[in-house]
């Protein structure tokens, strides 16, 4: 008999049975369970494989770091409303507030966490981002959620564009509930796949274009995942769009599309005579906030 491992199983249900939809980076698939409909790549690359992916992610935080006032811009806004979301009275008249950063990046959640009173601090797998905020004074540790555990309790845990990248995204958000105190709040956003962009764009979405991407939620399957975790108060919307500059976007754009590059750069280069937002978000964010 054929036993099956984890490697073939549902990563949120462990289903056995898929439909598969199409061939991913690396020659990977990408299948949908037919259990509870999450669209995942199947079978799991191994651990080896995916933080081979991340070997050289020196340049991976370039275009962040000329964004950092965008970047800024929306975190505040995720900081204010988080505050507006306490609903536990434990929480609410804690004086100092611990948060944790699930792929902290540059740290500006960080820093913005902190001029609202918070005591922030991080986790991340790269190395690059761990000595940045380190340089900014934030206590962050270097690697996974999913096999450390920091001995520390949290009154809000964020993972911001984190999930659709692990490994084992169920385990991921059993370790965020463990660091959560009682009545904390995690908030957690990922590319739509249910998204009108993806509809659209096929096989080009961007969020196909990563092979990092290893998971694609809908607001179902994230919905589901938080209840199966234990989560409750789960609310799940779409994301608001970082306020990025038109020029910056469709440079950005020629990145995903070389084959447009003719036109988008030219593009690029107009824009940049004017001040205007990027009103889309092409990756369709959705973003959830539960309490433990
Ligand atoms: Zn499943």
């Amino acid at each position: 008999m054929k036993i099956m491992t984890n490697k073939n199983r549902c990563v949120i249900c462990e289903g056995t049975i898929f439909q598969f939809l199409f061939s991913h980076h690396h020659g990977w698939s990408v299948q949908k369970c037919k259990t509870c409909e999450m669209v995942q790549v199947m079978p799991r690359p191994s651990a080896m494989e995916v933080s081979a992916l991340y070997a050289n992610d020196d340049r991976h935080f370039d275009p962040y770091r000329e964004q950092i006032a965008v970047h800024r811009a929306y975190f505040h806004t995720k900081i204010a409303e988080i505050v507006a979301s306490w609903q536990s009275d434990a929480v609410l008249h804690r004086k100092r507030r611990r948060l944790l950063d699930v792929g902290c990046a540059m740290g500006v959640l960080l820093e913005e966490a902190k001029k609202s009173g918070f005591i922030a601090e991080g986790i991340d797998m790269s190395k690059a981002s761990v000595k940045t905020c380190v340089k900014k004074g934030f206590r962050v540790v270097h690697g996974s959620l999913t096999t450390l555990s920091l001995n520390k309790k949290y009154d809000v845990v964020t993972a911001f564009e984190v999930i659709e990248h692990e490994l084992n995204p169920r385990k991921m958000m059993e370790s965020i509930h463990t660091h959560l105190s009682a009545g904390g709040v995690v908030i957690v956003t990922t590319p739509g796949h249910e998204s009108w962009y993806r509809k659209l764009m096929g096989r080009q979405w961007v969020g196909y274009t990563h092979p990092e991407h290893l998971n694609f939620f809908d607001e179902e399957t994230l919905k589901h995942l938080m209840h199966e975790v234990g989560f409750h108060n789960v609310f799940v919307k779409k994301d608001i769009a970082r306020p990025f500059p038109l020029s910056f976007a469709f440079r950005r754009a020629s990145d995903y599309f070389p084959a447009f590059r003719f036109v988008l750069e030219p593009l690029s280069i107009i824009a940049k005579h004017f001040d205007i937002q990027n009103p889309i978000n092409p990756w369709g964010c959705i973003e959830v906030i539960a309490v433990k």
